[in-house]
């Protein structure tokens, strides 16, 4: 049974979802379609990925209830500022097909582009809330100092950080940051984007547990009380990733995986400070 984690605008989202970034949009369809069947009720797609029409597609093919299904989609970096946000979300909703969104992020925070000015694409993301075709607004990638920045100009805080968190790369800086201000963290990458999965003490743990690696470090996550989305595009990981809340790591456990921390060393993605993508 999947858990809730409640935000701080009082509404609450699936602790487990499904990622989509990396499938093809020749393959979304099937594989959302699987998901869903497997049970999966949050699905996290992002503009980049050029995959929410098919995202869309499966979910409205899946026959499940629109407010059972948690959908979050993410601005692309070539978007940032007011217009370009506006006109975005109203795509973003017509290829989703749906009339509400339930969370809407600012992708990466970009500091190095449109003059480090962050702040007014917050001011529009909030904006986007107000005739309530948005439930929840976040951000994704941002440092402490970006959080300050945006909370200090407008006085709200984001419902989410999304933010590369793994055992390779606890990232307790930002995750603490988002803490502080009441932000779920949500943690992209959960697996390492696979490169945790050979690790020889998840191994072991593993062998412990009689558990997958995979169901081991998602359960570490999980156990950490952040917000997960795995991908896989096959069906037997799907399920797999999804059998997570009928055993539990015990503290030693625990202590061994969050001494794997490599610091930054362990990133599997880029700086969030010096990313400046557009693409
Ligand atoms: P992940 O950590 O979920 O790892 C995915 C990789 O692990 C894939 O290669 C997959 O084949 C493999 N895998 C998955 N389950 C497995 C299993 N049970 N056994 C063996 N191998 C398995 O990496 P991710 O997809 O990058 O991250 C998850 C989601 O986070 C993405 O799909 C996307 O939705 C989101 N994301 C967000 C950002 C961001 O900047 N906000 C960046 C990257 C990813």
């Amino acid at each position: 049974m999947v858990d809730s984690v409640k935000l701080n605008d009082s509404t609450s989202i699936p602790q487990l979802g499904f990622g989509t970034y990396l499938v093809p949009p020749e393959e979304t369809v099937a594989t959302v379609a699987a998901a869903l069947e497997v049970g999966y009720r949050h699905i996290d797609t992002a503009q980049m990925y050029g995959n929410e029409a098919q995202v869309g597609e499966a979910v409205a093919a899946s026959g499940i209830a629109r407010d059972d299904i948690y959908l979050t989609s993410k601005l692309n970096n070539s978007k940032h500022g007011r217009d370009d946000v506006l006109r975005s979300f109203d795509e973003t909703l017509e290829k989703l097909k749906v009339d509400r969104l339930d969370l809407f992020l600012i992708h990466w925070p970009l500091p190095t582009r449109y003059d480090g000015d962050f702040v007014a694409t917050w001011k529009a993301m909030l904006e986007l809330k107000e005739d309530g075709r948005l439930t929840s607004v976040g951000v994704s990638n941002f440092q402490p100092d970006h959080l300050q920045q945006i909370v200090d100009a407008t006085g709200v805080a984001p419902a989410v950080n999304q933010i590369e968190a793994h055992p390779y790369f606890r990232n307790d800086a930002a995750r603490l940051a988002s803490h502080e201000h009441a932000i779920a963290v949500e943690a992209w990458g959960p697996l390492g984007q696979g490169a945790v999965l050979k690790d020889a003490v998840i191994g072991e743990i593993a062998a412990e547990t009689g558990r997958a690696a995979s169901q081991v470090i998602l359960r570490w996550h999980l156990q950490r009380g952040d917000i997960i989305f795995p991908k896989s595009m096959r069906r037997e990981r799907m399920e797999e990733n999804f059998a997570i809340f009928d055993f539990t790591l015990n503290d030693e456990q625990v202590s061994r995986i969050d001494a794997l921390d490599q610091g930054a060393a362990g990133r599997v993605g880029p700086d969030p400070d010096t990313f400046d993508w557009i693409g």
